[in-house]
């Protein structure tokens, strides 16, 4: 097992000496120099504290190492082209405060960030402020809350169908919104009774993802939208499955109102640590007004940042959202083009693929053409004495990041397959193999499987362990 780098320290070991008269230190507090501080510092050397990171990240499972078919979250190939240039001087070295003068640079990346995604979904305004999805709805489900205010009309109901990403309802909470939920129908998709029955003037939004989490197309979403519209609700599409569908269609033309789009899901930002991400919310014209302030405008000379919004919500967040995010999804979009088109049908041609070539082996509940994803279901294993985490477990070991598992909450043993656009075929073969082979080792030797993961840093754990009493502090450890 690996040392933590405390257990590792030895009294007087250097690093590096902080008080080397050559090296000019200056910049750092002298308080942090000294002796009383510095003892409760780790000792290493610097090759050790080399050696220390490398292997933890080593443990680490990332896309550069292996297929990461995690559905709904897009773990896509983010071109390392970004990073150089989200790392450019003139970007990091820039305040936050400075004069729009001094950073029109910046203001003008955003504001052109700001065109495309407007030309992706068919909003009339964007604002790039949330850090990530959840913080877009937040933001969208504000921004609902302060239209009816401003129209003096009391609506309390958000409508959300039970396929939906568990950040929906919650975001729709938090802003004191009653929760409506609605079942989905036999084909996965809205039930168009179910909604009618929920609609009334106490409805302010419904709030949908299409393609949804089972990864099929709302395929009355036109029926939806005027349903919702008649009855004086608003739409608010969840973007964080954009892959499927860029410059195909958007979420304009299916009649949304508000829209999040999860920059680092599909405009290629790494994520899955816990960030930093980013969740830009557009807006139909006539609710541009309550957008967080600033946004960025031109004036046709000058790139500036408005704060003089009319109806706005106020601010989401410290300055103006997580730049570094935005700058690699601008690279991103610029670098793709008109192939962003491409990247959608790829996306959705390799899942109806991978979804072809597995359902013989998994059942697939909801059995139609997906778009950039699809749920299988692992109960036909789980009759054979394995389930869906013990699958997810065995896949371990075969250097794949298992898929999102359970998720959505609607179909039993779920497991949730994006492989995303950035893989070859050849890759695909190899999970479609694997999962293959595992369905057949659980037929021939369920017990076997369930004792997966043997390859991994961390072997099985137990579960109810781990989350009843976990051992997170150095001074527990031994
Ligand atoms: C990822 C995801 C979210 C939340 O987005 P974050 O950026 O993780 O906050 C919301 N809805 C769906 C369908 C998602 O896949």
């Amino acid at each position: 097992m690996t040392k933590l780098i405390f257990e590792k320290s030895k009294k007087g070991t250097e690093g590096i000496n902080l008080t080397d008269e050559t090296i000019d230190f200056s910049f750092i507090n002298k308080k942090y120099l000294d002796d009383t501080t510095s003892s409760i510092l780790p000792e290493v050397t610097e090759l050790e504290v080399m050696r220390h990171y490398k292997e933890l990240s080593d443990k680490n499972f990332c896309i550069e190492k292996g297929f990461y078919p995690l559905g709904s979250c897009t773990m896509k190939y983010n071109p390392k082209v970004n990073e150089l240039l989200a790392s450019l001087e003139g970007f990091t070295m820039l305040h936050p405060l400075q004069d729009d003068e001094d950073c029109q640079g910046a203001l003008k990346l955003m504001y052109n960030l700001q065109l495309a995604l407007k030309e992706i979904t068919g909003m009339s305004a964007i604002t790039l402020q949330p850090a990530a999805g959840a913080h877009g709805e937040l933001c969208g489900m504000m921004i609902v809350k302060k239209y009816f205010e401003s129209i003096g009309q009391k609506r309390k109901n958000v409508i959300i169908p039970d396929s939906a990403h568990g950040t929906n309802p919650a975001s729709a909470a938090m802003c004191g919104f009653n929760i409506v939920e609605i079942k989905s129908n036999e084909k996965g998709m809205v039930d168009i009774e179910a909604l009618k029955s929920a609609l009334d003037d106490n409805t302010a939004a419904i709030m949908l993802t299409n393609p949804n989490t089972l990864g099929l197309f709302e395929e009355n979403i036109l029926e939806i939208s005027e349903l919702v519209h008649k009855a004086g609700g608003l739409l608010y599409y969840d973007g964080a499955n954009m892959n499927a569908i860029m410059g195909h269609t958007n979420p304009k033309l299916m009649g949304f109102d508000i829209v999040h789009i999860n920059l680092h899901k599909t405009f290629s930002t790494p994520h899955g640590g816990g960030g930093p991400g980013a969740g830009p919310v557009g807006t139909i014209d006539k609710l541009k007004d309550f957008l967080p302030v600033p946004v960025v405008e031109f004036d046709g000379n000058k790139y500036f940042r408005n704060y003089n919004l009319k109806n706005s919500i106020g601010k989401m967040k410290a300055f103006y959202g997580n730049f570094s995010v935005l700058i690699k999804a601008y690279a991103y979009i610029l670098l793709m083009g008109n192939t962003l088109k491409d990247v959608s049908s790829n996306a959705v041609l390799n899942a109806n693929y991978m979804m072809n070539k597995l359902k013989k082996h998994y059942l697939l509940p909801y059995n139609q053409k997906c778009m950039h994803e699809f749920v299988l279901s692992g109960e036909w294993q789980k009759e054979q004495g394995v389930n869906t985490l013990g699958i997810a477990k065995r896949l371990m070991d075969s250097n794949f990041h298992p898929p999102t598992v359970y998720f959505p909450l609607i179909v039993h043993e779920a497991i949730m397959i994006e492989p995303t656009e950035s893989e070859t075929k050849e890759r695909l073969d190899e999970f479609i193999n694997t999962m293959i082979e595992i369905a057949d080792e659980i037929k021939s030797n369920p017990q076997q499987v369930l004792q997966h993961p043997i390859n991994t840093p961390v072997k099985k754990v137990d579960e109810t362990l781990a989350a009843r009493h976990p051992d997170l502090a150095f001074k527990n450890c031994k």
